[in-house]
Parts: structure tokens; sequence; C-alpha cells
């Protein structure tokens, strides 16, 4: 018996152009998930993103159900006392403002990139609308129990992992590091949706050489399930956990 309940919730769909992915040919358009993470256990009830919610419009063909996809889980809205945010992105951020949560959590780095953001912007919007429930967390800090929201820098403005101790261990929400599973062997092809992808990239290697071996359970916004980061030749591979 764990001593919280850890779960990847499927939120929304992107469909996603295989080009966007990886070299011409490698990938076919997909419809990708929205995942968020609910985390339940000693009187607390965590979730991490929220998928678009009224920013479904963003992207053409983005759908998003959190009401429905948590109520599967015996979850209500009403339910979740702090609402984690790994970055401002519409498919991240846009169901944030129908949570009635006290507490909404982002990185200081992610607040101060959206303010300077113009009027019109969603992730400046959404920020706007979370009034004075918003918070604004330092890098590294423990954002609820057990809970911290780590940068990792390239994809977005204080783009965040968040790590989640269970057990005596760890989970890892990776977010946008990654955004399929064969970024862990060809870290090179995800950078269509990085700002900087240099800075991308080296941040995608600096966590796949961390967990790399470790067996930590690691998630991420746009794949299914749960998986672990193996060493393969010189590099690593995604390992889908059972
Ligand atoms: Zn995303």
């Amino acid at each position: 018996m764990s001593d919280r309940d850890v779960l990847l919730i499927s939120a929304g769909v992107i469909p996603m152009e295989g080009a966007l992915l990886g070299p011409a040919g490698t990938f076919q358009d997909a419809d990708l998930p929205s995942n968020v993470v609910l985390v339940r256990g000693g009187g607390r009830t965590v979730l991490v993103d929220t998928a678009a919610g009224q920013l479904d419009s963003e992207w053409e063909g983005a759908t998003s159900n959190l009401e429905q996809a948590l109520a599967a889980h015996g979850c209500r809205l009403s339910d979740v006392d702090t609402v984690v945010l790994t970055h401002l992105d519409f498919d991240h951020c846009g169901g944030a403002p129908d949570v009635p949560a006290k507490h909404v959590v982002v990185t200081a780095t992610a607040a101060v990139w959206a303010r300077g953001l113009r009027p019109d912007r969603s992730a400046r919007r959404v920020l706007e609308a979370l009034g004075d429930r918003l918070e604004e967390a330092a890098d590294g800090a423990e954002v609820a129990p057990g809970i911290r929201l780590v940068e990792a820098p390239g994809h977005r403005g204080g783009h965040a992992c968040v790590e989640i101790a269970v057990d005596g261990g760890r989970r890892v929400f990776l977010a946008d590091v990654i955004h399929h599973p064969s970024h862990v062997e060809h870290p090179e092809w995800d950078h269509e949706f990085d700002t900087d992808p240099d800075a991308g990239l080296a941040t995608r290697r600096r966590w796949l050489e961390e967990l790399a071996g470790t067996g930590t359970l690691c998630a991420a916004s746009h794949i299914s399930g749960w998986g672990t980061i193996e060493p393969a030749g010189g590099g690593y591979r995604w390992q889908p956990a059972g």
C-alpha cells in the first residue's frame, strides 16, 4: 500500500502532425493525450496541470475534459486544494481558472515570463484570471508536501518538472521535456516546441542522464502511461511500466 495515490490521467487530446515530432516520414499524425497528475494522500489533493479547458480553441482539434476525467477517479474539481502548473502553455494551464483550488502554483520564472507577454496572450490572461490565488515558487521549492517544482529550461519561460515523493522514493513528471517515447532515444528530435532549442536539448539530456537506470517512474504531458528511462547503447530508451 502506497503512502499516497499518484495517478496519471489523460484529460484532453492534442492532434499532432507527425512532422512536428521528428524527421519527415518518421511519425504518423496522431492524437496525443494531454495528461494531468493527481496526487492524493495525507488529507491533500494536488493536481499537476489542468489540460486546456477554456483554451481548447488555441489549437485546432484540441479537446479537454478535466472534470469528467477526474470524476472517473472519484475526484471533484472542488476536492483539489492545490494546482501545480508546469508552465503556462494553453494545454497545461487553460483549465486552471475552472478549478476552485485555494492555491495555484507556478515557478516565479514562468510568472515573470507571462507578465512580459502582450495582454491578449493566453498565458498572461490565465495568470490575471487566477488573481491572488496565484503563488510563485522558487526553483526546487516544495510546493505541497513532498512535491517539488524543478525548473527545466528551454521549452517555455519557467517550464518545470515535478518531483513527487512516494514510498521513500520519487516519481518524476517531465511535462514537456519530451513529447514522444522516441525522444528518449533521440533527444535531438524534440525541438519544434522549444522557445530555446539549445537549452531544451541540454535540459532533456540532463534529465535523461539523471533518471537512466534508476527505475524511477516517469511520465510526460503528451505520452500515455508511466515508464522508466533505461540505458541503451550509448543513449537511452523509454520502457513502459508494466
Ligand atoms: Zn504541452
